[in-house]
């Protein structure tokens, strides 16, 4: 139903809601519009199918999405690109051409449509560019439409969702290794389906649902706070008395200036074809969450991109700001994503939902043996995906997965693994003998009751949730890495299984399938953890099983020097041994900015605002001390002596700070900002309110 035909106020029915959907996309159903019945059938064949893209109708592509975008008020159009800093990159030029006589018309061709050539120079390369041109290029991703956005003014933009690479193909961007890893896992898939026996019906693909946390906070507030500004995170602040203790946040009543925002950024990201669907408040006051449904992985990925900037620009439209830093407060719950990861074969259905037959069944089981082998293989490159400055404050915070990988399944899963593992034997639980292929898994339960919130990557029914992602980075890297690690279990194990079913023809599949998971499990077991990764017990029992417990952002980019990830990542080309060394400098050099620019600013905010005011207060407290009777005030004294105290230690601290900022020692920067913190947050128990010179936690996570 379209908006026009239907009520267009924005708040009395649903229909109106529905009809938002997609208007501002370039999608397939409008394209169908603009579009000839030969230009559309090609580009249904790219964006459906997976084939090479038809240059020879970009032209007609090019004039029929101006013209739309004319009719959706547009005036510019840019490549979109997400260069490895992470964040999006953009660069605007008008469809303007003069036409000589004074006017000027539209113009937007098939080769700028194409490709552009933003100057590469200013973007992270990490050493890519000093042996290439400089030079780098944009080249449009039809698998990911293009959408108009509008700004509040009414001047709008049309986005074209682009790769960024070399002159001679490098990566430099985040999406090309995703396309990329998600062609070798296809590759892989479709080998498997060979081996079941499945007809291909169509391209098999990786899906993606991002669970996104973020918190609100007045902007008044965020304006007083310079660690706030500059880092995304609190440098300092105390806990106050109430937090999140009172667990009464998580899934609370939405209040209505919250309400109102979530509102607007739905229908916002609705209009942008961005599916999301479920909203909550979270574990922290003044922290929620925002879920899609899942989409194709390169398109979700996208989509959670567009949502993360919708959510900040429409909270500035409420007089508040968004933030997406994994750890604004200490102390209280700091912000992930969810990875929702699975797989979606040829035969269009998802692989990793235990099927009601033996033959689904079976495909399913080695799923889960391919899954196993991947994680336990390369469990350090899982950490090394989501390795980040801000993401470190909390991987093994207590509310958040530990550094340390390992994989969830439930009770009943565990228990067909280990009967699997032990050769086929009966079960106690319902479901009677399990023997691959031949009986049908009992019915798993998929309610709340068996889900482990600790566990990094937990089954959860149809899926597998990856939950050490960051709330600020993109979900590429970490969806790079799962895509490739499965790509490699699933070639080795087909492998395994076409070596055995070549070495005897007699031998039927289910059998073979039963040797090659019972090795798969012997050997990988030790990565299934059901119990609380929050405690001290499993990180002493994660050592004893050789599980990596890579707590550091700089031990665990390391993964990405190894042979075996340069290998890894080589043989499925996802990335050139150049391209991953590329991505350790990159990433090692922002994680030591990160650090540098939070020790210089907790450095200024302390010399320039905490100790003044501390040194304001020891003023008063001497006029005070003065005013009084002799012998009186002894505990005038005594506040003086503590906050004289702190304001000495925090004093030497900052010298301390000072050196290690100026050497770039990032591990030295972040330990002298610790006890920095530790000094400053004892002033502000003592320092009175009036004289404090940021707005304090209280504030921050209550007032809004
Ligand atoms: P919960 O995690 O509480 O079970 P959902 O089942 O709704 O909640 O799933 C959470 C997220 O996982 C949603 O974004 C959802 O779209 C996504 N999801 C569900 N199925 C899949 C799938 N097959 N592939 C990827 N993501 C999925
Ligand atoms: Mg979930």
């Amino acid at each position: 139903m379209s908006s026009s035909t239907s009520c267009t106020c924005s708040t009395c029915c649903g229909s109106a809601k529905l009809g938002l959907f997609g208007e501002n996309v370039f999608s397939l159903k409008t394209m169908r519009n603009y579009l000839s019945e030969n230009a559309y059938q090609k580009l249904v064949s790219t964006i459906v199918k997976g084939e090479a893209l038809d240059h020879s109708i970009a032209d007609e592509v090019a004039e029929a999405m101006k013209t739309w975008a004319l009719e959706k008020g547009a005036t510019h159009f840019s490549h979109l690109f997400q260069p490895l800093t992470g964040a999006s990159a953009e660069k605007h030029e008008a469809f303007l051409v003069p036409d000589r006589e004074g006017g000027a018309v539209a113009q937007f061709s098939g080769k700028e449509l194409i490709q552009g050539e933003p100057d590469a120079s200013s973007f992270p390369s990490g050493g890519l560019r000093a042996t290439f041109e400089a030079r780098g290029y944009t080249a449009w991703d039809p698998t990911s439409p293009a959408f108009v956005r509008a700004n509040n003014k009414g001047g709008s933009v049309l986005f074209i969702p682009t790769v960024f690479c070399g002159w001679n193909g490098e990566a430099l961007d985040k999406k090309t290794g995703l396309l990329r890893s998600q062609h070798a896992l296809a590759a892989q898939v479709v080998r498997m389906s060979k081996i079941f026996g499945i007809k291909p019906t169509t391209r098999p693909f990786a899906t993606l649902g991002p669970e996104q946390e973020y918190f609100l906070i007045d902007r008044k507030y965020y304006e007083k706070r310079m660690d706030l500004v500059q880092t995304g995170r609190t440098l300092f602040g105390a806990r106050p008395a109430r937090h999140q203790q009172m667990e009464d946040h998580y899934f609370g009543h939405i209040k209505p200036r919250v309400m109102a925002f979530m509102d607007e950024a739905n229908r916002e990201l609705w209009k942008l074809g961005v599916p999301a669907r479920t909203q909550h408040n979270e574990v922290s006051p003044a922290q929620f969450e925002i879920a899609p449904i899942f989409e194709e992985q390169n398109l979700a990925v996208d989509h959670n991109m567009i949502t993360m900037q919708v959510l900040q620009e429409v909270a500035e439209r409420y007089g508040l700001v968004c933030l997406m830093a994994e750890k604004p407060f200490a102390g209280v719950n700091g912000s992930g994503k969810h990875n929702n990861w699975s797989l979606t074969g040829p035969d269009g259905k998802n692989w990793l939902t235990p099927g009601h037959t033996p033959h689904d069944n079976a495909k399913f089981l080695t799923m889960l043996g391919i899954i196993m082998k991947a994680v336990d293989t390369h469990a350090a490159l899982l950490r090394a995906a989501v390795a980040s400055a801000g993401n470190d404050h909390r991987l093994g915070a207590n509310e958040a997965p530990p550094a340390i990988i390992s994989i969830f399944l439930g009770d009943q899963l565990t228990d067909i693994i280990h009967q699997i593992e032990k050769g086929g034997a009966k079960t106690s639980k319902p479901g009677g003998h399990i023997e691959i292929g031949l009986s049908t898994l009992p019915r798993l339960p998929r309610d709340a009751t068996d889900r482990n919130r600790t566990s990094p990557m937990a089954f959860t029914g149809n899926k597998f949730e990856f939950r050490a992602v960051g709330s600020s980075q993109s979900c590429a890297g970490a969806n790079v890495a799962l895509n490739t690690i499965t790509a490699w279990a699933m070639d080795e194990v087909c492998t395994e299984i076409e070596t055995l079913m070549a070495e005897d023809k007699k031998r039927d599949l289910n059998s073979v399938l039963q040797k090659v998971l019972q090795g798969i499990i012997r050997k990988h077991k030790r990565i299934l953890f059901d119990g609380d990764n929050y405690t001290d017990e499993w990180k002493a029992e994660a050592a004893k099983r050789g599980l990596p417990n890579l707590t550091k952002t700089p031990e665990a980019l390391q993964t990405l020097l190894d042979k075996k990830t340069v290998a890894l990542f080589e043989k499925y080309n996802v990335f050139s041994a150049r391209e991953t060394k590329s991505r350790y400098d990159v990433y090692m050099h922002t994680y030591d900015q990160t650090v540098a620019l939070e020790g210089g600013c907790g450095l200024r905010i302390a010399r320039t605002q905490v100790i003044p005011a501390a040194v304001r207060y020891l003023g008063q407290l001497a006029q005070a001390q003065v005013a009084l009777p002799k012998n009186a005030g002894a505990s005038l004294a005594q506040t003086a002596q503590k906050v004289a105290t702190l304001v000495d230690s925090a004093s030497a601290i900052s010298e301390k700070l000072d050196e290690a900022v100026h050497k770039h020692d990032s591990a030295a920067t972040l330990d002298a900002l610790v006890e920095l913190r530790k000094a400053v947050d004892g002033l502000e128990a003592l320092i009175p309110a009036d004289i404090w010179p940021m707005p304090t936690y209280a504030e921050m996570l209550f007032l809004m």
